[in-house]
């Protein structure tokens, strides 16, 4: 029996694939990078023993390991290495509201909609809110430390992590944490493993503190002459009052949108923000407030309602961008932080080198939270357009850094961003970092290439 053949043996029936077309589907995640390696095996595991089973036959025979949720990743942190086991799970997908703590125990495979509609049924809300959250599982929200839309208000994935279970290099499962809403018992090693990116464990399991559910939110949508302006406008709202989404769209993303969905964007704009209150008897305050702060920073057009539907489908076509801008050619999607009043220096900025590179970028933000995505668009076939992509690229993450940002707000460092990470982290911390994993993963076989090299 080959080594492959005996990790088949150990599992339930079904759960290791090897035919090649399937292989392929498992080899990348949403950024596409063409660089992706050709797997040994996927492995779709049921529950915590069997990726126990993984982990310890991959430790023995040296098998490097990408754990993988739904593959929705924007860096490249689930794309596949050659010859190692990509280790899905997706068929983990158990649940349990439990009232009373309100929490909700979950296995990674669920989607982060799926969670939100079991919470729902007890009249409950999981807030965290990536714009995937459709496609996107849970576990890997965690491993990346998810934002989204309202996080602006209510925070990231993080901050409903209460607990985990998951399982080490070596295949040992530990527990961390629990439904308690304080516990300070020990280092805060479940706050390690979120954002970790697969390379210091496997997620089995979360325990997930929910809330309340969310009361209805009026929203307003302001148009603008200039990024400039739309950036100025979210420096003054967000001095002011905290918003439940405070959204940035650019021309070149409204355009592409009103190409993908047809619902009547002003093309004309150089800008968009998109603003909803949630604040219980007060949102007709913030309203005013925001109304006022976006016409006092030059707005050219602006308007208020108080029907969900209708904020609903501005938030579709906020939402919809990925898919929009796809469209339009290869991408290489960036996720910029900076310092909220350096936001409307960063989106000049990117406007500026979209100019110096001659590249079409488009920009949209979950920007009450300073977090920018410019997507550079490119041709693929052009080498000499590649190449200026790729430039582009490098400097928007430099951009960021000397304005005392972060390449990565949300979608992790996976393998495209990793070359940036010593340059914001600086020696001493990435030396910190080599430590930690190290530690936990002496032979290096979780996740190798991922955020670091
Ligand atoms: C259209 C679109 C919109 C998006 N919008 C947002 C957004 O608004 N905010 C945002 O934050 N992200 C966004 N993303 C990016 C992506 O959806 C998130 O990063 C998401 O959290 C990834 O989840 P996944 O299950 O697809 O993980 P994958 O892509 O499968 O994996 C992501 C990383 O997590 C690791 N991982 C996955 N599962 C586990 C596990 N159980 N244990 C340990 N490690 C694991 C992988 O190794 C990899 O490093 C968007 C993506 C798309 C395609």
């Amino acid at each position: 029996m080959t080594p492959i053949e005996s990790l088949a043996a150990a599992l339930p029936a079904g759960a290791v694939l090897r035919d090649p077309d399937v292989i392929e589907r498992y080899r990348r995640d949403s950024a596409a990078d063409p660089t992706a390696g050709t797997p040994l095996a996927v492995v779709r595991a049921t529950c915590t023993e069997d990726v126990q089973e993984v982990l310890r036959w991959a430790s023995a025979h040296a098998v490097p390991v990408v754990p993988r949720g739904a593959g929705s990743g924007l860096s490249g942190g689930a794309d596949a290495v050659d010859g190692a086991i990509v280790l899905s799970t997706e068929r983990m997908r158990k649940i349990r509201i439990d009232v009373a703590t309100r929490t909700a125990v979950v296995q990674p495979g669920l989607t982060n909609t799926e969670v939100k509609l079991a919470a729902a049924e007890h009249g409950l809300w999981y807030p965290p809110d990536p714009a995937s959250v459709d496609i996107s599982s849970i576990g890997g929200n965690a491993a990346t430390n998810a934002g989204g839309l309202c996080c602006v208000k209510y925070g990231v994935t993080g901050d409903y992590v209460l607990g985990m279970q998951v399982v080490l290099a070596d295949g040992t499962a530990v527990r961390l944490g629990g439904p308690r809403l304080k516990d300070v018992a020990g280092l805060s090693l479940t706050k390690l493993f979120v954002g970790s990116e697969g390379i210091l464990g496997v997620i089995t399991e979360l325990t997930l503190r929910l809330i309340p559910a969310q009361s209805p939110a009026s929203t307003v949508v302001a148009l603008f002459g200039s990024v400039h302006a739309a950036a100025n406008a979210v420096v003054a709202i967000t001095a002011m009052l905290r918003p439940a989404m405070l959204e940035f769209m650019d021309h070149a993303s409204i355009n592409a949108v009103e190409d993908h969905m047809k619902m009547g964007l002003d093309r004309s704009a150089q800008a968009m923000l998109l603003i909803q209150s949630d604040a219980p008897g007060a949102a007709a305050d913030e309203v005013a407030t925001i109304l006022a702060e976006c016409e006092k920073c030059g707005a050219t057009e602006v308007f208020a309602t108080d029907d969900p539907a209708e904020g609903a489908a501005f938030t579709a076509a906020r939402r919809a961008m990925f898919p929009a801008v796809e469209k339009l050619g290869s991408l290489l999607l960036e996720d910029v932080g900076v310092p909220i009043p350096q936001l409307p220096a960063m989106v000049t900025g990117v406007e500026d080198i979209a100019d110096e590179c001659d590249v079409l970028i488009c920009m949209v933000a979950h920007a009450g939270d300073g977090n920018t995505h410019p997507v550079i668009v490119f041709d693929p076939t052009d080498a000499d357009a590649t190449d200026r992509a790729h430039r582009a690229f490098a400097r928007i993450m430099e951009l960021a850094i000397d304005l005392g940002g972060t390449i990565t707000g949300e979608h992790g460092v996976g393998r495209l961003k990793r070359d940036w990470l010593p340059a914001q982290l600086g020696d001493d911390v990435m030396a910190l970092t080599h430590r930690i994993k190290d530690a936990l993963d002496p032979h290096g076989i979780l996740n190798p290439g991922a955020v670091l090299r």
